[in-house]
C-alpha cells in the first residue's frame, strides 16, 4: 500500500476554429484535469472531457471527483486498476468523463512507477498504431475547402468531414477536389434518414469515401440496421456505441465500433470493449471529444489494438490552450516512440 494524494483543476481551451456539427456549434472546451500523486512525489495525470451529449459538464464531473478520488485514496494502491475502475463505477455510474479522468492518471502513474510508457505496460507493438483523421467541422462550403487545402498542406493524409447539412453532396465534392489523395471519412452526427444513408452512400462510394460514421439517431436502432443492409458503404457506429453493453446490440448493424474513452469511462473497459467488438466481427475506431493532451496521449496509447484513429480532438485547439503536450502526432501519424516519456506521454508545457 502507499499513500496516494489527488487534485483537480477546470481548464477551458478556446478553439482554434469554431467547431460545428450536425448538433451544434462548440467554441472552447471545458476539461477537468485530475492530477494523482504518489509518496514519492511521482505525478499521473489525466483529463476528463464531459460531453453533454451523454449529460456531463465541467460542473457535474467537478461534483462527482471528490467521490472518485476518495475512492482513490481508500484503494492506496495505484497498480490497482482494475479494483479503482471496478469501484469508481459502482460510485457514480453515469458519469463517464469524470471516472475516466481518474482511471487515466492512475494508468499514467502506475506506468511511470514501472518506468515504461503505457503500450509498454500493456505489451503492444507501437508501430501498429494507425494514422489518425484529421476534422473538417461544417462550415460554408468555400471556408470547408479551405481548411481541407490548410489540412492537406499540413500533411494530413487522413480527413473527416462532418456532414449533415443539405449541401452534404456538395461539400464532400468540393473536399475531394482540394484533396484528391486523402483518404476521406464522413460523420453524419446522426442527421440522415435510412433512405437517405442508402441513397448519399452511393455517391460518396464515387467519391472513394472509406466510411460512413453514426448516419442514424442511437434511439433508432432498426433504421442503423437498415442503414447499414442497404449502404455501399461501411457503417461506423458512435453515439450508437457507448459502453461495452451496446456492443453486441450494435453488431449485426454496423462494420465498425467507434470507442471514445469519454464514453466509456476508463481505460481497462475500452479496451475491454475493443476486445469485445473484434469477437463480434467489429472492426475498431477511437475517435475523441475536444480533449487535452493530457487524456489524447493515453487515447494514443491504445493505437497499437486500432484499425482507426481519430484522436485529433488537441489538434483542433487554439495554439497553447492545452497546458500539456502529448505523444506527438506529425501530420497524424501517432508516434508512441518520439519521446521517451513514461505512461501516457502527457508532459505540462
Ligand atoms: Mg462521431
Amino acid at each position: 500500500m502507499t499513500s496516494l494524494t489527488a487534485e483537480f483543476e477546470r481548464v477551458s481551451m478556446p478553439l482554434e476554429h469554431d467547431f460545428t456539427i450536425s448538433r451544434g456549434t462548440t467554441t472552447a472546451a471545458e476539461n477537468v484535469i485530475v492530477r494523482i500523486t504518489d509518496e514519492g512525489g511521482m505525478t499521473g495525470v489525466g483529463a476528463a472531457a464531459p460531453s453533454s451529449h451523454y449529460g456531463e459538464t465541467a460542473a457535474t464531473v467537478e461534483a462527482v471527483i471528490p467521490d472518485l478520488l476518495a475512492v482513490v485514496e481508500e484503494v492506496g494502491d495505484p497498480h490497482a486498476l482494475a479494483e479503482i475502475e471496478d469501484r469508481m463505477a459502482h460510485v457514480v455510474a453515469d458519469n463517464p468523463a469524470a471516472r475516466c479522468a481518474v482511471s487515466i492518471a492512475l494508468h499514467d502513474l502506475a506506468a511511470k512507477r514501472l518506468g515504461v510508457p503505457l503500450y509498454r505496460l500493456w505489451g503492444l507493438n507501437p508501430e501498429d498504431a494507425p494514422t489518425s483523421s484529421y476534422t473538417i467541422g461544417i462550415d460554408e462550403t468555400d471556408v470547408m475547402r479551405e481548411k481541407t487545402a490548410a489540412a492537406v498542406d499540413a500533411g494530413y493524409s487522413t480527413l473527416k468531414l462532418k456532414l449533415g447539412t443539405d449541401r452534404d453532396r456538395e461539400v464532400v465534392e468540393a473536399v475531394r477536389e482540394e484533396a484528391p489523395d486523402a483518404t476521406l471519412r464522413v460523420d453524419a452526427n446522426e442527421a440522415w434518414t435510412p433512405r437517405e444513408t442508402a441513397r448519399k452512400s452511393e455517391w460518396l462510394a464515387d467519391l472513394g469515401v472509406e466510411f460512413i460514421e453514426q448516419p442514424l439517431p442511437a434511439d433508432n436502432p432498426t433504421g442503423l440496421k437498415d442503414a447499414y443492409e442497404r449502404s455501399a458503404l461501411p457503417i461506423a457506429a458512435d453515439e450508437s456505441c457507448v459502453t461495452l453493453a451496446d456492443i453486441p446490440q450494435i453488431a449485426d448493424r454496423c462494420d465498425i465500433a467507434n470507442l471514445k474513452l469519454m464514453k466509456c469511462g476508463g481505460l481497462l473497459e475500452a479496451k475491454r470493449m475493443v476486445h469485445t467488438a473484434r469477437a463480434h466481427g467489429l472492426e475498431v475506431m477511437l475517435g475523441c471529444m475536444v480533449e487535452s493532451n493530457a487524456a489524447i496521449a493515453a487515447g494514443c496509447q491504445l493505437g497499437p489494438l486500432l484499425d482507426y484513429a481519430d484522436l485529433d480532438g488537441s489538434l483542433l485547439l487554439a495554439d497553447d490552450a492545452d497546458p500539456f503536450a502529448g505523444v506527438p502526432m506529425p501530420e497524424g501519424r501517432i508516434d508512441l516512440q518520439a519521446t521517451d516519456r513514461n505512461g501516457t506521454g502527457a508532459t505540462g508545457r
